[in-house]
């Protein structure tokens, strides 16, 4: 079975809105419409081998795709690189065998040199290769074998070949590659001088970014292919979609691909910005959407099992393809090291600019990666009240008692209206958008603050503002927001995990009363809470999840008892025992038998809980403590191993970032976002435990000194992480949880078998 490129939906896009302007979004369709006509699976496969087609060339340039992005006066549209990059996405997923990024880059290259002649004559059409590496010596190079122009890189010198230069090569996915030198015989040199070396720089950030975009797309593509044929293929008598094996895995990759469009885009618009992260950005967009193509491209294979290898199927060409592009630069994890310099280096951005970035925001034209300016303001008003209120002490109680809650630090959040920050401000909140919330805990997050208690109370301060009683409503939840008294969750139970309905502590009615008896485990805040927020089954007759109901329980109430839990991150956890436990029926909330929707009711002003914020500051930490030298003079973060993994984790968390404000774009403009908050917490919560492990690798024997020893290398900082990273996996939903969600509601996989 073939499975064709022309059916191919970009239906995704709209899901994931990234704020096209109506011409970009104009252009992306006129694009897709264009290479479902010239570049579909069957035409790729025939005319690979000699690496270019000729007709979508013509196509291409008809539409003034290639030198789209030149200023007017060079004779261009003066279109911005985030212009280029909805038409360069849709030919990345396309696999477009034409010059198109080649040419758009050497073509704004030489109008930043000012080589005007061969400039005019990609103006008229012509098409050109960039060699890109900067490897000695020939060296393969895309189109080259086809161009008109042959631009090449040669020091502080940009040189052009009149017509295809270099000796042709066949190569694994074609592109009509021959080997060329820096410096080819017959080039002509068009500039030269160290003013020159900044333009060149440039030129090949814009080509990691928009190689980006087109990795990204192409990455799309082959998770599509490989998820239709999973829907289609039938073993054991039921579609191999329906296999969990090949579902989680799915869901990772649906992800990792959706965070490498915007890591894409991200540097495409930091660029057209001249934000001083771009060249930050475009090296991580490259590292990480080459990656993920690859992965993406070599699951879709495999899912194809014995099929995908026939050449007749588009999946091969992808695997290959995905692999090539990457390689044109040169080994891809030479580029992490770039990462490392960009982000820490002399010269870098300031941790400020690198995080002031967010998704798309509704309420200005285009995409635009920056907060708003009343956003900034907020952010800095969040930190000035974390830099008063905050002190190492309180920071150091809660890692030394467990207890991620201080009462004096909780009421000053309190006074300034954080716990009900998105709140309306009519029922006593602050009225803020998704974002502004976000920023929020991840700057509490960031900071150590130890806001269990913040977290809890203000789920369910917000699950009776929507089903709490008149009575609740007037006496509990003022105290709440006040600060004054605290909750915990009694949803686990020994079995029931992340089957919460599956709860079988029992309220029974007497008279006016319910008489609660059962256990429950890991009632975190126990020990600290007036209340206990209580699931428990009412009616066992019932089905599963309408036999339940919600209880607010004070926890003076005779007959509970509670037992504490130590755990491995040092947080201190609780079983709490409820024997013959008697309230009156007004400790209720919602109907009998509807504990399951009060339990979600949250929900609805429920911020984003992934908390980016703390992983963030365990790979800046390892970073401050790498720039800082030794004795011997040498810093750790001289050693290509330690900037490797910097690199590395820095640009997974901004995956996860990126993921996370998207989330929480969505909410601002009044959308539910289910599976983008089950995208960016499984990939931040699985990249901190990754990233908890590998950087204790890096820090070597030292690093298993304990958080708290004076001699604890990086203020222990990893050491803690690795024994807390974990849980983060787990609790809020596990992973196979998250996944579970992605793989049926994001993709539509059927039940599992
Ligand atoms: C420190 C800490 C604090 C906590 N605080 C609270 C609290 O305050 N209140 C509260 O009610 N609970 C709390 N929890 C409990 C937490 O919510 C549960 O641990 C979580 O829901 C998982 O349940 P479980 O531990 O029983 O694991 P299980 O559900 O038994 O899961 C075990 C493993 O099986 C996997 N698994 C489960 N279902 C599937 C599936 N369908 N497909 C594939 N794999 C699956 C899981 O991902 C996991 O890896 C806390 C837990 C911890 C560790």
């Amino acid at each position: 079975m073939a499975y064709d490129l022309t059916t191919r939906q970009i239906s995704e896009q709209e899901r994931m809105d990234l704020s096209f302007t109506p011409d970009q979004e104009a252009l992306r369709e006129a694009a897709a419409r264009l290479y479902a006509k010239e570049s579909h699976g069957e035409r790729v496969r025939e005319l690979e081998p000699d690496g270019f087609d000729p007709a979508l060339w013509s196509a291409v340039v008809d539409m003034g795709l290639p030198t789209m992005a030149l200023p007017e006066a060079d004779g261009g549209a003066g279109a911005s690189l985030t212009d280029l990059a909805a038409a360069v996405e849709v030919h990345g997923a396309h696999l477009g065998l034409v010059p198109l990024v080649e040419t758009a880059v050497a073509a704004r290259l030489l109008a930043a040199v000012g080589a005007a002649g061969p400039l005019a004559r990609l103006a008229e059409g012509a098409r050109a290769s960039l060699r890109v590496t900067e490897a000695p010596g020939a060296a393969p190079v895309a189109f080259a074998a086809v161009a008109d122009l042959v631009v090449t890189i040669d020091g502080d010198r940009v040189l052009v070949h009149d017509g295809p230069c270099g000796t042709p090569r066949a190569t694994l996915a074609g592109l009509a590659v021959a080997a060329v030198d820096p410096a080819p015989d017959g080039a002509e040199e068009v500039a030269a001088g160290p003013a020159v070396g900044a333009a060149v720089d440039r030129a090949r950030d814009e080509w990691r970014a928009l190689t980006a975009v087109a990795q990204a797309g192409l990455a799309r593509a082959t998770l599509d292919l490989g998820v239709a044929y999973a829907k289609d293929r039938h073993q054991f008598g039921v579609p191999i979609a329906s296999f969990q094996a090949l579902q989680h895995r799915f869901a990772d990759l649906h992800a990792r691909v959706d965070a490498a469009r915007l890591l894409a885009y991200e540097a495409v618009w930091a660029l057209d910005e001249d934000d001083p992260t771009g060249p930050l950005r475009a090296a991580q967009a490259g590292w990480w959407c080459g990656e993920v193509a690859e992965e993406a491209a070599g699951f879709s294979l495999h899912v194809h099992g014995g099929y995908g290898f026939m050449l007749e199927y588009d999946v091969q060409l992808h695997v290959r393809r995905a692999k090539a592009a990457r390689l044109l630069l040169g080994d891809p994890r030479r580029e992490l090291p770039r990462i490392a310099e960009r982000r820490w280096g002399d010269g870098a951005p300031t941790t400020e600019e690198v995080t002031a970035a967010a998704t798309a925001r509704p309420t200005r034209a285009g995409m635009d990666f920056r907060f708003a300016p009343e956003t900034e303001q907020f952010r800095a008003e969040v930190r000035a009240f974390i830099a008063e209120h905050l002190t190492s002490e309180i920071v150091e109680r809660a890692f030394a008692t467990g207890t991620m809650h201080d009462w004096g630090f909780h009421q000053a959040l309190c006074e300034r209206g954080y716990l009900a920050s998105g709140w309306p401000t009519e029922v006593g909140g602050l009225g803020r958008d998704a974002i502004d919330q976000t920023l929020l805990m991840q700057e509490l997050y960031a900071a150590e603050a130890p806001i269990d208690g913040l977290n809890i109370a203000s789920m369910v301060g917000a699950t009776l503002l929507v089903c709490g009683t008149d009575e609740q409503k007037q006496d509990v939840l003022p105290r709440i927001l006040a600060g004054e008294v605290m909750c915990c969750l009694g949803y686990s139970e020994p079995d029931a995990g992340s089957d919460v309905a599956a709860v079988a502590t029992r309220a029974v009615r007497d008279g006016d009363d319910w008489v609660i008896d059962g256990q429950k485990m890991f009632t975190t805040m126990a020990h600290e809470a007036h209340y206990v927020f209580l699931l428990a089954r009412t009616d066992p007759e019932a089905p599963k999840h309408k036999g339940l109901t919600m209880f607010l329980v004070p926890m003076d109430t005779p007959g509970i008892e509670i037992t504490p839990v130590a755990t491995m991150g040092g947080e201190r956890t609780n079983i709490t025992f409820y024997d013959g436990v008697r309230v009156p029926d007004r400790h209720r909330v919602g109907e009998p038998g509807a504990g399951w929707s009060v339990m979600h009711a949250a929900l609805v002003y429920e911020r984003n809980s992934a908390n980016w914020g703390e992983p963030d500051a365990l790979v800046e930490g390892v970073a401050r403590w790498a720039r800082q030298p030794g004795p011997d003079g040498t810093r750790p973060f001289d050693y290509l191993r330690v900037q490797e993994a910097l690199a590395r984790w820095t640009t997974e968390l901004e995956a996860g970032r990126l993921l996370l404000l998207r989330a929480a774009w969505l909410s601002a403009r009044g959308e539910m976002p289910q599976v983008e908050g089950s995208m960016a917490k499984l990939q931040i919560t699985e990249a901190f435990v990754r990233a908890a492990s590998d950087l204790l690798d890096v820090l070597g024997p030292h690093g298993l000194v304990r958080l708290g020893d004076p001699a604890a290398v990086a203020d222990g900082l990893v050491e803690h992480a690795f024994r807390h990273a974990v849980v983060t996996t787990i609790y809020g939903g596990s992973s196979e949880v998250q996944r579970e969600i992605i793989a049926g509601r994001g993709l539509g996989l059927p039940r599992q078998r």
